[in-house]
């Protein structure tokens, strides 16, 4: 790997997501060497990926290189590979480009889309956790409409005009309102040749409400705000199969035709093989940590963001799987391992929940703020600024805060782009999409 032996102790990074950078920023000012590995050599801002599917951003405003975190570092490293096993008993692991020892380990690997063993959604449906899969979402949902306009088969031409999207946590709620705002100003324009009152937009969600994380009031806004957009709800229901050409439900007579469908319905853990059965929770795929985000069984191991499951009286099924708290747990990583250098005592994690938002289109998002709920126009600015905030690196802010400017003013998306056909690269995907 071409990692030199330090004077240092050596904490491995793995994943540059949320949870990993946030440590690893911290730790690189310190007498340590650190080690940053990612199966990518870019760090992902997931939050907007729907924004990237749906023609609104390019992909570049929503990477940042890893390697520009470790550059100043005197004793810091990155290097692109794919971490494949633990072997906690040498303090090793095993990669795609060799074998690295640690004194600490730091799994933060993030989550992988959940299917609940259905098999044929997992064949022939879409989802959505990288920019390739975001990519190959656009080029589906472009091609599709391109098709569609050369359709005379109208049974044909309704499949492609059906956009279905299973799960209305923000993520779906997220993609439909964007689809439909597609539908309301790009087609008009670009595809004068289509009857946009085809186009339908369904979002099939298996409990009583959109947005379940979120309030009540929250989620009855964004119910109003979908309809406005012309979204079809489907409430209480729950796919079944989707065979590449139609959706079955649970609900006699609403099954959907469609050459789109999109799986926002569930996430679970990604772990790395090797460590003790005791450490992974079935059925969430996650390490069971501590406190100190220490993971069961080991004292140098630990995980940190969606990998990780720390359960408390407050949170009983762990920390939600969103980037604060895998934030705030690499801060106070970094802040614990210096502590396990100086043989100090540790500081358990808290997690402070700073809101939850949802965007549903133009002027239209929702936030809950501690007791506060609103929705709107003022949510929508708030939603806009907060993520710029959060976006990593100042280019990736400039160029979404103008491409939003331009994209607000025109009612316009400029990338709606098929850079890469959906189609010669379905195996690509296949493989892909299997990792994650
Ligand atoms: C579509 C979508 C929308 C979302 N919207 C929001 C939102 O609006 N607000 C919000 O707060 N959260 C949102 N989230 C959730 C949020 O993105 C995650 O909670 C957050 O990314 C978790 O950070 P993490 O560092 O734990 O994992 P990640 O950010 O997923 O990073 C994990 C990293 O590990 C790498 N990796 C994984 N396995 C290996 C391996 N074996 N070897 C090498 N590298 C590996 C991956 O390449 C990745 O870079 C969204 C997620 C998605 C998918």
């Amino acid at each position: 790997m071409n990692i030199p032996i330090s004077e240092n102790p050596r904490v491995v990074i793995v994943g540059g997501g949320f949870a990993g950078i946030s440590l690893a920023k911290h730790l690189l000012k310190e007498k340590l060497q650190v080690v940053l590995l990612d199966r990518n050599n870019y760090h992902t801002f997931q939050p907007l990926l729907y924004q990237v599917s749906t023609s609104g951003l390019e992909p570049d405003s929503i990477a940042y290189p890893l390697r520009k975190i470790t550059r100043h570092s005197k004793d810091g490293y990155f290097r692109l590979a794919e971490v494949q096993q633990i072997v906690p008993e040498e303090n090793l692991i095993k990669t795609s480009i060799g074998d690295l020892t640690y004194d600490y380990l730091v799994l933060a690997t993030g989550s992988k889309t959940n299917f609940f063993g259905n098999e044929s959604i997992e064949e022939h449906g879409m989802w959505m956790k990288t920019i390739p899969q975001a990519l190959n979402i656009r080029s589906l949902i472009l091609e599709n409409l391109e098709q569609a306009v050369i359709t005379e088969d109208p049974v044909k031409r309704k499949a492609l005009l059906n956009f279905v999207v299973a799960g209305a946590g923000p993520t779906g709620v997220e993609l439909c309102g964007a689809i439909a705002e597609v539908r309301n100003h790009i087609v008009p324009r670009d595809f004068r040749d289509l009857d946009t009152n085809e186009i339908q937009i369904h979002l099939i969600e298996g409990l009583d409400r959109v947005l379940p994380p979120m309030s009540e009031k929250a989620s009855e806004k964004a119910y109003k705000f979908l309809k406005e957009l012309g979204v079809e709800i489907h409430l209480n229901t729950m796919v079944q199969e989707y065979n590449g050409e139609t959706v079955t439900t649970n609900k006699e007579g609403l099954n959907f035709k469609t050459a789109t469908f999109i799986w926002a319905a569930g996430v679970a853990g990604a772990p790395v093989e090797g460590l003790n059965a005791s450490a992974v929770v079935d059925k969430a795929d996650r390490y069971e940590v501590n406190v100190f985000n220490q993971v069961t069984g080991y004292e140098n191991i630990f995980a940190i963001g969606d990998i990780a499951l720390m359960r408390n009286e407050k949170y009983p099924k762990g920390h939600p799987m969103v980037a604060q708290p895998a934030i705030q747990q690499g801060r106070n990583l970094a802040k614990n391992i210096k502590r396990l250098l100086k043989k100090e005592e540790l500081v358990p994690f808290e997690y402070n929940d700073k809101g939850t938002m949802a965007t549903v289109g133009r002027n239209k998002a929702v936030v809950d703020l501690g007791k506060m709920r609103f929705g709107g126009f003022f949510a929508w600015f708030l939603w806009m600024f907060i993520h710029l905030y959060f976006l990593v690196g100042f280019r990736n802010r400039i160029v979404t805060f103008f491409n939003w400017i331009y994209n607000y003013v025109n009612y316009d998306k400029a990338s709606r782009l098929i850079i890469r056909p959906f189609k010669s690269n379905k195996k690509n995907l296949e493989v892909d999409q299997k990792k994650v």
